[in-house]
């Protein structure tokens, strides 16, 4: 079912398979009619993860890529969406050659084409392929028809993992496995049979369970994993290999031991994850707050990642606050409370909501020299803000809010007008990895080491181009810039001014890594760390 952890399981797989020296391709199978995930509220369905390439994809994306620390393609992501529009496409120019066109075998069949590119241009060896949903749902019942089709063309290539829930219900205390058994049973009745199963729950599958699942789901009793809730997700993969499931699914892959495990790097970040104490503090000013705490983090997990890594690396804890940009509007007393941290976030966004208490929370973060980060949203709003207050024009905003505004210091892209007039909202924003220039003597160039960098976008509004030199001469200095010089890509105060205050167009918590933390998020945090000392 969905959040069981199927995304840290097959993350987790593709690790403890890399660390054996194999070269690993996932790829997510989302069942919903999107034909990507940009056009779904955050709320909805959590992060919007954007590639290199620009798709919008599935948070779990940004998951294989954190955990394997390798750059996705638009191959390894697929949606019912896109094979259907795909399928029709290509019947309406008959390229079916006029046969009558059916979810089987056109459906499943583009699915396996799909899967099967990936993995050839991918080079790798071994494609893990997570089909989202639950065993037994309408929706997800292609996916798993074409991975049938898959094994039956490649019995020996092909193995199915099912990774299950067990509930201990709070009135027994004991944890039950008949849901995994009929969800096998389930499987089964589609032609699938698991050749492994990882048995999530809330505390470890004792011997006796494991052994009652194995004989009536059909399986070896060593194929059952035990996968019980841990402190910190990157244990996951090092728990796998205390029960060996690189070992068992190279053995019924019939794969040979390529090399002994080496997980070094990981397993020392997994253990100062555990031994930094000591808490760095950082406000969060959001908005999708709606669905309470659980949706929260899915909706900015990026964001949180890329802030705790670079924590981390400096051998402090992350300690997030959410604050709810709606409750800063009314009052000062909220907004002065900010003080209490040691840097706040504004991270991207869209609309009009709370807008106003997070150009409230801006200043006083600008005037209180208290270390902010803007990313995209928290970029043109920290523009918006320095031009009212600092320029003194009023009335400056982005046209996002007020389309007729006298000021627009920040306003809609050239080419995105006609999107927008035409209703084209799918994909067509200024999407994925665009270089930037970076600005001599500046934090951003200090932070990064390098003079271009190559980071990814997801936004329709940019600085406009009427404002920069006004802003510039109030100030504010534009670090980083596309190649050539139109569009502001970074914009900072001058350590004389503040000691942190940066904002960037792009998203940088889309490339931050476990062991390769993002530098602006590092310099951030390290300014934040000095202040707490102080
Ligand atoms: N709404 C802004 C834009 O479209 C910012 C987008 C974002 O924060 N990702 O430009």
């Amino acid at each position: 079912m969905s959040g069981v952890g199927k995304g840290i399981a097959t993350s987790s797989i593709g690790k403890i398979l890399q660390s054996k020296n194999y070269k690993v391709n996932p790829i997510k199978v989302d069942p919903y009619l999107n034909v990507d995930a940009g056009t779904m509220n955050p709320t909805e369905h959590g992060e919007v993860f954007v590639l290199d390439s620009g798709l919008e994809c599935d948070q779990d994306l940004g998951n294989y890529e954190r955990f394997m620390d390798i750059d996705l393609k638009p191959d390894n992501y697929m949606t019912s969406g896109m094979v259907y529009q795909y399928v029709i496409e290509k019947e309406r120019n008959l390229g079916y050659k006029g046969k009558c066109v059916e979810a089987i075998p056109h459906i499943t069949g583009e699915i396996t084409r799909r899967i099967q590119k990936s993995a050839e241009m991918s080079g790798a060896d071994i494609s893990i392929i997570e089909i989202g949903g639950t065993v037994g749902d309408y929706q997800n019942i292609m996916f798993i028809e074409a991975a049938r089709t898959l094994k039956l063309k490649n019995p020996d290539d092909v193995i199915f993992v099912l990774v299950s829930y067990l509930p201990i219900p709070s009135t027994l205390g004991e944890m039950k496995t008949r849901p995994t058994q009929n969800a096998v049973r389930n499987l089964n009745s589609y032609g699938v049979q698991p050749e492994i199963i990882i048995a999530r729950g809330a505390a470890p599958l004792d011997e006796r369970r494991k052994e009652k699942i194995a004989v009536s789901c059909n399986i070896a009793v060593e194929n059952v994993v035990s996968a019980p809730d841990v402190e910190s997700v990157y244990d996951v993969p090092i728990n796998f290999e205390k029960d060996n499931l690189s070992g068992i699914i190279l053995k019924t892959l019939k794969l040979k031991k390529k090399s002994e495990e080496d997980m070094k790097e990981w397993r020392a970040f997994a253990d100062r994850v555990k031994s930094s104490k000591e808490e760095v503090n950082i406000a969060v000013i959001g908005k999708y707050f709606d669905t309470g705490d659980f949706v929260l983090s899915d909706a900015y997990i990026s964001v949180i990642e890329a802030a705790k890594y670079s924590a981390y690396s400096l051998g402090k804890k992350l300690k997030l606050t959410w604050l709810n940009s709606k409750d800063l509007e009314s009052g000062d007393k909220e907004v002065s409370m900010l003080g209490d941290f040691d840097g706040v976030i504004v991270p991207g966004g869209f609309g009009e909501s709370g807008i106003e208490g997070k150009l409230k929370a801006i200043k006083f973060v600008r005037e209180n020299k208290i270390p902010y980060l803007g990313l995209c949203y928290g970029m043109q709003l920290a523009v918006i803000e320095y031009a009212r207050n600092v320029l003194g024009l009023k009335d400056a905003n982005t046209t996002e809010i007020d389309p007729n505004s006298k000021n627009p210091v920040i306003d809609i892209m050239f080419n995105q007008k006609k999107n927008m007039e035409d209703g084209r909202y799918g994909g067509t924003m200024r999407l994925g990895a665009y270089k930037a220039v970076l600005e001599k003597d500046t934090i951003a160039r200090a932070a990064y080491g390098e003079d271009e960098v190559w980071e990814r976008h997801r936004h329709r509004y940019e600085v406009n181009s009427d404002y920069i030199k006004k802003i510039e001469s109030a100030g504010m200095i534009f670090s980083g810039k596309s190649p050539n010089g139109t569009l502001m890509e970074i914009a900072e105060l001058p350590k004389s001014a503040h000691p942190f205050f940066l904002g960037t167009q792009f998203h940088p918590e889309f490339k931050a890594r476990p062991l390769h933390p993002h530098p602006l998020f590092t310099e951030f945090m390290k300014v934040a760390i000095a202040r707490k000392k102080k």
